[in-house]
């Protein structure tokens, strides 16, 4: 009898990598309209270096992503929010000497 079960591959259960969805700011908040005006909102989805956050990360919805890089860019033609930081590598070297300094 060399009948050998079959391993059992359902252990434990598979763990998703979200396990919390984020759920999309502005579809939670039908009152906050995506505008390219009000950048108050739009500042918490570009990154400090002045990127757009990708929706992996922020947690918005397909349509309100596609809206809010649309106003981030039509914000950075109306020059109220930066394309990039500026003097990024001054800022690094700032940061890097501070840190070397160690005063
Ligand atoms: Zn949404």
């Amino acid at each position: 009898m060399a009948f050998e079960p079959q391993r059992r591959t359902g252990g434990a259960p598979p763990k998703k990598r979200w396990g919390r969805r984020k759920i999309c700011r502005f579809c939670s908040d039908k009152n906050s309209v995506v505008d390219y005006k009000d950048i108050g909102p739009l500042r918490q989805f570009i990154s400090e270096r002045g990127k757009i956050v990708p929706r992996r990360i922020s947690g918005s919805c397909a349509l309100h992503q596609r809206q809010i890089t649309l106003a981030i860019k039509r914000a950075r033609l109306m020059a109220l929010l930066p394309f990039s930081t500026s003097n990024t590598t001054d800022q690094y070297r700032s940061e890097t000497q501070r840190q070397g300094m160690g005063r």
